[in-house]
């Protein structure tokens, strides 16, 4: 793998998104990954009608998603989930290990409302989400185990939380940083990427797992040191660097930690897409009795199934419905 040194801008003037990409900080014995999203979340995030700030908490949720998945290796789909409490009583946000992700939040409207007048609701854990529970779930399949970790919602932000999780219940060090914001460049012309972006990093102090030549690890005192630099220069990038259209991530790692000389990976894709289909709500409602489908009736006289991912309607009239039942006998 290359060195780091500085990485051109790609198409007309703007990074390559929507991507994870991992790195190492070889001579402070550290593993990181960085989180790129931009038309993708933008996606995710315009297809419900949000109020801004639930909006990018389900946008920081889906940048900590990427972040967190990339760290495992899994076959299958890895899915964080937050319920709580609070105006927002859930969040969910998953990734398959094909890096496609989807995520969606619940939330009341007039508990929200009265948040937003008692104070500064932006990014809160504590006022927008309240007391509760952050799951992580690693499904693999029904022969695979599941993984799950959960943890009490401890911290003022998202990333907060899951950096109480990692000391608490993994005792791995971890630093992150997140971030989501629209971003509307006012001369940015037609290929501007404009919208909702989401980003983040994550830095952990990994105990050697072979992939770092023993010769090169530094000694105790040395990898405490570059631990805290490694911390305070995470903590230092801005919102607005870890978002920037026009700032490749691979520049980010190089003006955080070219000091100390930072390694990537390659990078992996993310990709909005959702899992449902007709079939999976077919066996959904096959599985329910007629009299039960026909309360679900809307005016017209059809059951009508959103996806709460994807908002995507799946309409059945009642020649759909015989054709359940009778693909029942
Ligand atoms: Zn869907």
């Amino acid at each position: 793998m290359p060195e780091l040194k500085s990485i051109r801008l790609e198409g007309a003037g703007f990074a390559a998104d929507n991507l994870v990409l991992p790195f190492q900080i070889e001579a402070l014995g550290l593993r990181g990954r960085a989180v790129r999203l931009g038309a993708e979340v933008d996606a995710i995030l315009n297809r419900h009608d949000y109020p801004a700030p639930v909006a990018r908490m389900l946008g920081e949720a889906l940048a900590l998603t990427a972040l967190l998945a990339a760290a495992l290796k899994y076959d299958g789909i890895f899915t964080l989930q937050i319920q709580s409490d609070g105006p927002i009583s859930l969040l969910v946000a998953d990734v398959t290990s094909d890096g496609h992700m989807r995520g969606y939040a619940q939330f009341d409207q007039g508990r929200f409302e009265a948040a937003v007048k008692q104070g500064a609701v932006e990014r809160s854990v504590p006022r927008l989400l309240g007391a509760g529970h952050l799951a992580f779930t690693v499904d693999q399949g029904s022969v695979m185990e599941r993984y799950q970790g959960i943890v009490e919602l401890t911290g003022a932000t998202l990333a907060d939380c899951v950096h109480t999780y990692f000391r608490d219940s993994e005792q791995i060090e971890t630093c992150l940083k997140t971030a989501c914001d629209r971003i509307d460049l006012p001369s940015g012309g037609p290929d501007a990427p404009q919208g909702w972006r989401a980003g983040g990093l994550m830095l952990q102090r990994i105990p050697d797992e072979g992939g770092i030549a023993q010769t090169d690890m530094p000694t105790e005192e040395e990898a405490e040191d570059g631990w805290r630099r490694a911390v305070i220069l995470t903590g230092s990038a801005a919102d607005a660097e870890v978002l920037d259209p026009t700032l490749p991530a691979e520049n980010l790692l190089y003006r955080l930690y070219h000091e100390d000389g930072v390694r990537v990976f390659e990078r992996r894709e993310l990709i909005d897409r959702c899992r449902c289909s007709r079939e999976r709500v077919d066996s959904v409602l096959r599985g329910q009795p007629r009299a039960e489908l026909d309360d679900m009736k809307e005016p017209d006289g059809r059951v009508v199934v959103t996806c709460q991912f994807c908002n995507r309607s799946y309409g059945y009239d009642d020649s759909d419905l015989d054709a359940l039942q009778s693909a029942e006998d």
